[in-house]
């Protein structure tokens, strides 16, 4: 039997653990920290496909979106973790209305339901919207959208690698990796070491630190961003994910709701900034932008606001497989996590057990030249560069 250690245990570090069980492989599972307490509990957690060009990562997108489904069946229980609900955006600029109608043509092309709809459609598709919001003439409703309990998707499936024999330590940092010849072969954690055939790296924004620490470099920035989210707020009757211009509002477990704003976000000091850990304006500005939707949320207290790193490769695109010259340690890193955890540790597994390449995985190499055509909007936007977003 082949042994695996995963660093991490996020959404890709529990879906890998998940996977390399399934395959027959003896894993261990280390993280620093608790249950998804990366970026894996701090996230907006909606399925992003529609976002997602070239066409090669849209169906990446896809098929994992669709993967999300599959998973759940595996047990029976269905995915729990997983709310479809109706996606309805809006824009108010020319620019805004532009980048949505121009997505929203694309999107057709290739197949993917989406449909367009006069504003009054909102009474009924989510009926706790303030009128006076929303002062576009069209929506666009993407009516087979979903969000994610991310916490509970990694609980779930922490919990089938268990039960297939998997190791999991909460509150263990890895601090180096063992060798042999150039080769690594193992990790060591607080005096402990792990012997393993693969190791694979999971860490999500803090996956730069664990390819250092192999010599190896990944191409991969750190970028913040703030998810809030309210009491309990039943009234608020959110029954859909609402994409505005100038915030982004979903349910969330409890009767709660999920906030981010990207003109917040683009505010944010960058990661690693002194004194970056919390601003008060910035979290005061996404709870006063949610209210300005939901009525309902205006008698709330303030919403709590979590701090989420975004681990993000250079060209967008995921980081999956060796870097060069580090061979024996396998790297599975992505902005869009939670989207794409299924599809990615299930492909991870496959090639790793096979000890053959797959296919599919070839645009994803960490060493490969930056890809071009992609455009992820929300990507665009956090780095700067509103308005960029509708071009190629
Ligand atoms: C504000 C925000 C909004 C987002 N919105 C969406 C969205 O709508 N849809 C979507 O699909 N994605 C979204 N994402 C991205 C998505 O959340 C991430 O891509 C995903 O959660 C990354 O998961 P992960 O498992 O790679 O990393 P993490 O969840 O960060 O897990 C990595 C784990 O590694 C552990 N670790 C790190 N270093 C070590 C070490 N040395 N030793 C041991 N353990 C270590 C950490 O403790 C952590 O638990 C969003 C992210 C943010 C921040």
């Amino acid at each position: 039997m082949s042994r695996a250690v995963v660093i991490g245990a996020g959404v890709l570090g529990a879906s890998v653990a998940h996977h390399l069980t399934r395959a027959g492989v003896a894993v261990t599972v280390l993280d620093a920290g608790g249950p998804a307490s990366g970026t894996s509990g701090a996230t907006f957690a909606i399925d992003v496909t529609h976002l997602k060009t070239p066409y090669s990562y849209y169906a990446l997108n896809r098929r994992s979106a669709a993967a999300h489904l599959t998973l759940g069946e595996e047990d029976g229980a269905g995915a729990r973790w997983r709310h479809a609900v109706p996606l309805v955006q809006w824009g108010h600029t020319a620019q805004e209305r532009r980048v949505i109608e121009e997505r929203a043509r694309r999107l057709r092309e290739w197949g993917h339901p989406c449909r367009t709809t006069g504003p009054e459609a909102l009474a009924e598709l989510a009926p706790g919207v303030d009128p006076a919001s929303c002062r576009a003439e069209e929506l666009v409703v993407h009516d087979h959208a979903a969000w994610y309990d991310a916490p509970l998707f990694v609980r779930t499936l922490l919990d089938r690698a268990v039960r297939r024999g998997a190791a999991v330590h909460h509150g263990l940092r890895v601090t180096g990796l063992l060798r042999r010849g150039d080769r690594i072969t193992g990790v060591e954690s607080e005096g402990r070491r792990w012997e393993a055939d693969h190791v694979v790296n999971c860490a999500g924004p803090d996956a730069g630190r664990i390819a250092a620490l192999a010599g190896a470099a990944l191409p991969l920035t750190r970028i913040p961003g703030l998810v809030g989210e309210s009491v309990p707020v039943p009234e608020a009757r959110l029954g859909a994910i609402l994409a505005t211009p100038g915030v982004d509002l979903r349910p969330a477990p409890g009767d709660r709701v999920c906030s981010i704003s990207w003109p917040v976000d683009a505010r944010l000091a960058p990661d690693g900034t002194p004194g970056d850990a919390q601003d008060p304006g910035l979290e005061a500005e996404l709870h006063r932008l949610g209210q300005e939707v939901l009525p309902a949320l205006r008698g709330a207290a303030a919403t709590a606001v979590r701090r989420g790193i975004r681990p993000v490769p250079a060209d967008g695109l995921p980081l999956v497989g060796e870097a060069p010259g580090a061979p024996g340690l396998y790297h599975v890193v992505t902005h869009s996590g939670v989207t794409l955890a299924p599809l990615l540790g299930e492909l991870t597994a496959r090639e790793l057990t096979a000890a053959a390449p797959v296919a599919e995985l070839a645009p994803y190499r960490p060493g490969r030249e930056p890809a071009t055509g992609v455009r992820d909007e929300s990507l665009q936007v956090m780095r700067g560069r509103p308005g960029t977003a509708a071009r190629p």
